[in-house]
């Protein structure tokens, strides 16, 4: 697939908020025009149903109804609801959707940030747990068993979103582009030029622009979960935003990065989430149950453990 015009396409590109990060999107050929407007529109619309900090999004309601009645949620939200809680089965609960009022406690990521009294982390634990959402798949509801239950669809709606953008962009004959919602990249098609995508993987330990390798790809989601992302110090020690369900913590198994490239996002959004709390070994099993997907983990110990064919290593 080689271009054939020598001179250099310009690419239509949007840079806005959304989904608690700052998104770009960058599109080659077909109405790129068009779709870009459609893509904000359908990113804000998942925000507006998923966001577990606008009052009247649907995972709100739910969330202010817990111990209460099944709230009517939209097809999307059921969709990622119901895709989160397969995670949590596939790594017996390692990954959590129900996480939020942990994730509250700590406040990572806000101002109010702080290491909790370990009474309350253990009086908010039995909250936390996926089994306990209910779905009525006749009646499109969604309820959550116990009062002060909630969710969180923060470690999988950029996936969602994503795909979602992906599929508006090939229905308008979009041949190339990046979809970046915040890092949870999206590489469509080939570069213009008829090559793959280069998507550097961070150095966890580097600056934010310094990459550890690169993935060649095409039409592949590349995803990252790590412990840079979302942290503060407290006495030298970092506290990062991705917490273990079953001790209530920052996750420590090992791991400071987990990359996942995969064909749909939101696949490679929860799982690089739960391949972190899981760890190398348990998180390497629940890998080769998948088919087409790749990982590159990188542990504290600076060891880089790749199964994939499409990464290369940029700096030795
Ligand atoms: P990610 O960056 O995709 O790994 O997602 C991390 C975000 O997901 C956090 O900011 C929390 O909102 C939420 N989260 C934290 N720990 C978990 C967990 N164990 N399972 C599911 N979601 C989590
Ligand atoms: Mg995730």
């Amino acid at each position: 697939m080689v271009n054939e015009h020598k001179e250099e396409q310009i690419p239509v590109i949007k840079t806005f908020y959304s989904l608690g990060t700052i998104i770009r999107l960058r599109l080659y050929g077909g109405d790129s025009k068009f779709a870009i407007d459609e893509a904000q529109k359908r990113i804000f619309e998942i925000d507006d149903r998923m966001s577990a900090f606008k009052c009247n999004s649907e995972i709100s309601k739910i969330n202010n109804n817990a111990g209460g009645y099944a709230q009517e949620i939209s097809e999307d939200t059921l969709f990622v609801i119901k895709k989160a809680m397969q995670y949590s089965e596939l790594s017996t609960g390692a990954f959590d959707p129900t996480v939020r009022p942990l994730v509250a406690l700590w406040g990572i990521g806000t101002e109010n940030a702080s290491i909790p009294e370990e009474k309350k982390i253990k009086e908010t634990l039995p909250l936390v747990n996926y089994r306990d959402i209910i779905i009525d798949e006749k009646n499109h509801t969604v309820k959550l068993n116990h009062a002060n239950q909630s969710i969180d669809l923060g470690s999988i709606a950029k996936g969602y979103a994503a795909d979602e953008v992906a599929d508006i962009l090939h229905r308008n004959g979009v041949a190339s582009a990046i979809i970046d919602l915040g890092g949870n990249i999206y590489a469509l098609g080939y570069k213009p030029d008829g090559t793959k995508w280069d998507i550097g993987i961070q150095d966890p330990l580097g600056s934010r622009e310094s990459y550890i390798g690169v993935a060649n790809v095409a039409d592949k989601s590349v995803v990252t979960s790590g412990n840079y992302e979302r942290y503060f110090l407290s006495n030298g020690k970092r506290f990062h935003h991705i917490l273990d369900p079953r001790n209530g913590y920052p996750s420590e198994n090992g791991l400071i990065s987990a990359t996942i490239i995969s064909d749909f996002s939101i696949d490679g959004d929860a799982l690089t989430t739960c391949i972190y709390v899981m760890g190398i070994e348990k998180g390497m099993k629940l890998l080769e149950s998948f088919e087409g997907v790749e990982s590159i983990l990188i542990t504290e110990d600076k060891e880089v453990y790749t199964s994939s064919s499409i990464y290369s290593k940029k700096y030795c």
